[in-house]
């Protein structure tokens, strides 16, 4: 059976667009772990006042480290998507590998699995 290909010129455009992503999570991450480690620093310099104030400081760490370790999966996901790119496999399903529907692609550049099998995974 033969595959319905992207393009060149498509494949260049998505590599461009997943380049772009990787920069901007990059930028993103380097503020939040910079933000992290602020809140660290003030964290060792600063007495617990109050329980209070100690719960707030704390449940915005974690919310702090949950977003630090999204955008890690982020770029981890992108970095794989440009990888398999480099290998010729992009926009292949990794689960099926049927094409993935170029549409789904330029929405979401660092899709590895179709959207049959991205539904099957996340129910
Ligand atoms: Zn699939």
């Amino acid at each position: 059976m033969r595959r319905c290909e992207l393009s060149q010129s498509q494949l260049a455009d998505l590599r461009k667009d997943i380049c772009q992503l990787i920069d901007q999570l990059r930028e993103d991450l380097a503020q939040a772990r910079e933000q992290q480690r602020a809140e660290l620093a003030l964290v060792n310099m600063t007495q617990p006042v109050d329980s209070a104030e100690q719960a707030n400081d704390s449940a915005r760490r974690v919310q702090l480290l949950g977003h630090i370790q999204q955008l890690e999966g982020e770029v981890r996901s992108a970095e794989h998507a440009l990888k398999r790119l480099d290998k010729g496999l992009y926009g292949e399903c990794e689960t099926c590998g049927e094409m993935i529907e170029l549409n789904r692609l330029k929405a979401n550049p660092v899709a590895v699995l179709c959207i049959s099998c991205q539904s099957n995974y996340e129910c």
